[in-house]
């Protein structure tokens, strides 16, 4: 009888555990990607990055496992859809695939999972793409922990080889189902997209970037002051343990970072209403000003405000933006011009190579003041002493602004003083009851 293993963010044959179990625990194995037509229908620029950097990296999983005398069986529409119509041609007994704790993609696996029982299909899933998940890290009362610092301290105490050892997929590559006659892959054309031409970062990071990291990661002007590995781990072309294992030989700061993701993921599992809601509840009481022209300024990078509007042209040009910058213009977007986090992180989520729901709605929510373990409210961060800190030398700031010190360049979209006191009248009116 035939496995299939279903790929979706974890687009690699290298320590993939979920592939790793079928292949251990099965024979003729076949591998499946399927192009959620759910999840692209929603995406409104056809030459969306996204879409072109998953379909050139499933394209070359298909070669690779071509040359191993398989094949990856490519698709687009209802991942539903697609299993009952393999089903009718492959009459498959089980499908393994690796966990995903988003809202939509735990609705859409309970669907399979259904279908597969009546079916009496094994559905099996594993733990990939976080090194803790769900209840792995609990405080002492088993509660989910909503703060990060005491949550990291448990990461760290528990963070031994087990939970780093690699999967040596290679070990049972003869249980690939054998394709001697591969099919074509379907194009970006007839999945209704078209090629970006913006750059994907490497997924090999030189170890001196990982060891200079506490130093470097705070200047947006560095190339190499943070590792970019962003977008793969979004779609799991790298694998969290081996970036952890040369985190913590090289860089606790940087492990950190990626604890960080993890915590952000457990959160979205035990709270799947932040995805639409304040992690605190008193936040959606703000009266929030709303402005459509404030916002498209924002979008634009039209402010006044260097800082911010240096960020905002990096993300429309680049698909990416200086972890240091997201939470300045996060922070201006919803303090200064007081306009709802959500607006800003479904800007973000459209735009950014490495949009990730969990991580994406955790710092949106911590900059506003409305997330788990969130700044508080009143502490607003100022643009123009944020840029003196990390931009000293205005470099970032002129490399995206070139006519900064022209009459082109508008004058502050608002005062400082001034948003900074209409912020904290707002916050004050909602948060003290
Ligand atoms: P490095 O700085 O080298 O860090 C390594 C990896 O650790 C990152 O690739 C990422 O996977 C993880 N990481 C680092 N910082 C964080 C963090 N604060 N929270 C969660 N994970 C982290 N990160 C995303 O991956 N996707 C998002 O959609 C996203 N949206 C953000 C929105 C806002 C408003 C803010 C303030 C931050 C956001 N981040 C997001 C976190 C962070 O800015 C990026 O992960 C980082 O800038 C990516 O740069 P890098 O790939 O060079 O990572």
């Amino acid at each position: 009888s035939m496995t299939l293993f279903w790929f979706r963010r974890d687009l690699r044959l290298h320590d993939n555990a979920g592939l790793f179990y079928a292949l251990k625990e099965n024979e003729n194995v076949l591998p499946v990607f399927v192009f959620d037509s759910d999840i692209l229908s929603k995406l409104d620029d056809e030459a969306d990055a996204r879409v072109t950097f998953i379909h050139e990296t499933v394209t070359d999983l298909k070669q690779s496992l071509q040359k191993k005398g398989s094949d990856l069986v490519v698709r687009h529409g209802k991942p539903l859809e697609i299993f009952k119509e393999l089903h009718g041609k492959l009459k498959f007994s089980a499908i393994y695939t690796n966990h995903d704790y988003e809202p939509y993609a735990r609705q859409r696996d309970d669907q399979v999972l259904a279908w597969a029982k009546k079916q009496g299909i094994e559905f099996k899933t594993f733990k990939d793409q976080t090194l803790f998940e769900k209840d792995e890290i609990l405080t002492e009362a088993r509660k989910p922990y909503t703060v990060y610092t005491p949550y990291k301290r448990k990461v760290l105490a528990n963070l031994d080889s087990f939970y780093l050892k690699s999967y040596p997929v290679e070990t049972y590559e003869s249980s690939f189902a054998k394709k001697p006659n591969p099919e074509k892959i379907i194009s970006l054309k007839e999945l209704g997209f078209t090629k970006s031409n913006l750059q994907f970062p490497s997924s090999e990071v030189p170890i001196k970037v990982i060891k200079n990291y506490a130093e470097t990661r705070n200047f947006p002007a560095l190339e190499n002051g943070t590792t970019h590995l962003g977008v793969h781990l979004r779609f799991g072309t790298v694998s969290v343990r081996d970036l952890a294992r040369t985190g913590k030989k090289y860089s606790e700061t940087w492990l950190s970072e990626l604890i960080w993701r993890d915590f952000f993921m457990q959160i979205l599992w035990h709270f799947p209403e932040v995805e639409t809601r304040s992690f605190r509840p008193e936040y959606d009481k703000i009266q929030w000003r709303n402005s459509k022209t404030d916002f498209n300024r924002w979008c634009e990078g039209m402010t006044g405000y260097p800082l911010v509007d240096a960020g905002m042209r990096e993300l429309n040009a680049t698909g990416t933006m200086h972890n240091r910058v997201r939470m300045v213009t996060a922070s201006f977007l919803t303090k200064h011009l007081l306009i709802h986090w959500h607006s800003g992180e479904r800007y973000f989520a459209k735009k950014l190579l490495d949009f990730d729901l969990a991580a994406n709605n955790g710092n949106w929510q911590w900059a506003a003041g409305s997330g788990c373990d969130a700044a508080p409210y009143f502490r607003i961060f100022n643009p123009e002493t944020q840029a003196e800190k990390f931009d000293p030398e205005n470099e970032y700031i002129k490399k995206w602004i070139p006519e900064l010190d022209t009459n082109k360049y508008p004058s502050p979209i608002i005062d400082h003083a001034e948003a900074r006191g209409r912020c904290l009248q707002a916050f004050t009116k909602a948060l003290k009851k």
